[in-house]
C-alpha cells in the first residue's frame, strides 16, 4: 500500500486541455511551463501514474491509486515510469570536468531505458523535472533525437519554470502547456484539507507564497527544521561514534508518518553527502552549508569513512523502504535503524 497523495489544485486549464485531448492523442512530448509551486512536477506523475493505472476513473488525473502499477508508481517504483534526479544531475555536472562521464552516463541510462520495451506492459514515461536547470549543453543535445522520435506510446514530461530558458532546438520538439499561479483561497484551502494547517496560518502562508504551493509547503517546513537538525545531528554521531549509543532523537511514541519520512529523508541525504564528499570533495554536496560539519564527521571515521557511509546509506534506504511499504510504526523502524547503524562500529 501507498500512502495517496492529496489531489491535484488549480490548473484548470490544464486538466480541461488534457481531459478533452484524452490519452491516446498525446503528443510524445510535453514542456510544463510556470512559476515554482504551481503543481508541474505532482502533475507530470499524476498523469504518468494515470497513464499506467489498470482502472483509471477519469483522464489525466484519475489514477486508481491502489493497481499494481500505481502503488508502484505512488512508491517511486516504477519499471514504466523514470523520473530523472536532477540534483543528482547538478551535481555531477559541477564536478564534470573531473568526472565529464558521469552525467553522460545518466544520459545514455535514459535513452537505453527509453528504448525499451515497457517493464510492466504499461507506457514507459520518463519525467524530467527542472529540465532548465541542467546547464550542460550535452545533456538536452543527447536528449534531442530521444524527445523527436521516442517510439510509440513513449512520453517525455519536461518541468521548467522559464520555457525561454529551454533550447529551441528542444522547444519545438515540445508541446508548451503553461501553468499559472494558483489563487489564494486554493493553496489555503489545500493547506487546510491536507496539511493539518489551522485556518488563519494556512491563509498567511498562502498570501505569502504568491501563488506558489510548494512556497507556503516551504515556509510551513520551516518548522520542521527542527526535525531535520535532528536528523542530521542523529545519523553523524552514529557515523563518527557508533560504539556509543547516541542520544535517540526523541520522535516521542506517537511521531506521525510525516515526521519519520523527514527524518529519513534528511537522514538519506546527511549519509549521502558525507560518502560523497569522502569521494569527490565538497563540489558535490547536497547541503553545502554543513560541510564543515561533514568534514569533521569524515575525519573522525578516517578510512573507514566511505564503507561505513555506504552501509549507513543502505539501512537507510532499508528504512525508507519499510516505511513505505509496511504499517510498522515510526517508533519500530527508528529503533530498527538505530540498531543498524550502531553495527557501524564493526566496520
Ligand atoms: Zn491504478
Amino acid at each position: 500500500m501507498a500512502d495517496l497523495p492529496p489531489p491535484f489544485v488549480g490548473q484548470r486549464h490544464v486538466v480541461e486541455y488534457f481531459a478533452r485531448l484524452g490519452p491516446e492523442r498525446l503528443s510524445q512530448a510535453y514542456l510544463l511551463h510556470g512559476p515554482r509551486g504551481t503543481g508541474k512536477l505532482t502533475f507530470a506523475r499524476m498523469l504518468a501514474w494515470t497513464l499506467n493505472c489498470e482502472r483509471p476513473t477519469s483522464f489525466p488525473l484519475g489514477f486508481c491509486g491502489v493497481c499494481g502499477p500505481c502503488v508502484r508508481g505512488l512508491n517511486g517504483s516504477s519499471g514504466d515510469i523514470l523520473e530523472i534526479d536532477v540534483e543528482f544531475i547538478q551535481a555531477t555536472a559541477s564536478t564534470e570536468r573531473k568526472t565529464d562521464k558521469l552525467g553522460m552516463d545518466q544520459v545514455r541510462a535514459i535513452i537505453e531505458r527509453m528504448q525499451l520495451k515497457s517493464f510492466e506492459g504499461g507506457r514507459p514515461i520518463c519525467i524530467i523535472p527542472g529540465f532548465d536547470t541542467i546547464t550542460t549543453e550535452f545533456v538536452p543535445n543527447v536528449l534531442l533525437k530521444q524527445i523527436e522520435e521516442p517510439g510509440p506510446q513513449k512520453l517525455f514530461l519536461l518541468t521548467v519554470e522559464r520555457e525561454d530558458a529551454v533550447l529551441p532546438t528542444i522547444r519545438s520538439r515540445c508541446t508548451s502547456i503553461r501553468f499559472d499561479r494558483l489563487t489564494e483561497s486554493d493553496i489555503t484551502r489545500q493547506l487546510t484539507a491536507y496539511y493539518g494547517i489551522a485556518d488563519e496560518q494556512a491563509t498567511t502562508f498562502a498570501r505569502r507564497s504568491l501563488g506558489s504551493l510548494g512556497d507556503a509547503l516551504a515556509e510551513r517546513e520551516g518548522a520542521t527544521s527542527d526535525i531535520r537538525e535532528a536528523a542530521r545531528s542523529w545519523v553523524l554521531a552514529c557515523l563518527t561514534r557508533p560504539d556509543r549509543l547516541p542520544e535517540m532523537v526523541d520522535f516521542g511514541k506517537d511521531a506521525p508518518r510525516e515526521v519519520l519520512d523527514e527524518t529519513l529523508r534528511q537522514a538519506r541525504i546527511t549519509a549521502r553527502d558525507v560518502m560523497v564528499r569522502s569521494i569527490s570533495g565538497d563540489d558535490a554536496l547536497f547541503d553545502i552549508a554543513q560541510r564543515e560539519r561533514y568534514a569533521r564527521a569524515q575525519s573522525a571515521m578516517g578510512e573507514s569513512a566511505t564503507v561505513r557511509t555506504a552501509k549507513a546509506l543502505g539501512f537507510i534506504d532499508e528504512a525508507i523502504l519499510m516505511a513505505h511499504d509496511t504499517y510498522a510504526a515510526p517508533a519500530t523502524i527508528y529503533g530498527w535503524l538505530q540498531v543498524q547503524l550502531r553495527s557501524l562500529a564493526a566496520s
